[in-house]
């Protein structure tokens, strides 16, 4: 019973010292990836791009439920060159988070700075055939997506509608700039930077959802990884 007891012991604190230095790891360099721009565009080449239209991400629907695919960045310009879209709207892409083996994950919205809405739709329409989805309104698909996707396309959902909302300095009035990661944006004129505020509603049971934490997006790499959850930012 002791020797069971034991061993049981032993693999717990091997599992938890696993989850914890995984943990560590993709902190840190998430981190790396927030503060050096350099390291984010290299980080580019091998990572992946979940897609959005207007905030609404593209989803394929599979049996059930919908799954989210993901893009890598070849792919991704191939797509905006055979649309006549510039290449570098990829720097307006956001991280959101990496995988153990440290691809990094991206999410970029392909439906902002239209120039006509008529144009928009169109472009829309043409996407959604050549990338075999559709772009669906969030908050629609939620409860059909399994908990990792539902949570990281709350984040991205989140995090691109936050720099969608601050384009201007609210001081100077000027443009402001965002750094590779999207983890913050700068006014060049007065230096201020401009942090994405998050919050997160976890949800405890059915729809029932609670406020847990309020953080800084640069400190939000704390982001528990179970439980389904839906983030805000203000
Ligand atoms: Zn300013």
């Amino acid at each position: 019973m002791s020797l069971f007891c034991g061993t049981a012991c032993r693999r717990k604190s091997f599992l938890c010292y696993r989850l914890l230095s995984t943990f560590v790891t993709k902190t840190r360099y998430l981190f790396e990836l927030k503060e050096d721009d350099d390291a984010c565009k290299k980080a580019q080449q091998t990572g992946a791009f979940y897609l959005f239209h207007s905030l609404a991400p593209l989803l394929q629907k599979s049996e059930h439920q919908y799954l989210a695919p993901k893009h890598s960045l070849l792919e991704l310009e191939r797509l905006l060159g055979k649309l006549g879209q510039d290449t570098q709207r990829i720097e307006d892409s956001v991280l959101i988070g990496c995988s153990e083996q440290q691809e990094a994950w991206f999410a970029l919205d392909l439906g902002l700075n239209s120039s006509s809405s008529i144009n928009a739709s169109l472009q829309k329409s043409e996407m959604e055939k050549e990338l075999k989805g559709s772009f669906i309104e969030l908050r629609k698909a939620l409860f059909q997506l399994n908990v990792k996707d539902a949570s990281l396309l709350s984040t991205a959902q989140a995090l691109l509608h936050w720099h969608g909302a601050h384009q201007f300095c609210s001081r100077s009035g000027q443009p402001t700039k965002k750094n590779m990661a999207g983890s913050k944006r700068m006014c060049p004129s007065n230096e201020i930077i401009y942090y994405p505020q998050v919050k997160v509603w976890k949800r405890l049971s059915g729809e029932k959802l609670q406020k847990r934490w309020d953080w800084r997006w640069k400190d939000s790499t704390l982001l528990p990884s179970t439980g389904p959850f839906l983030i805000a930012l203000s």
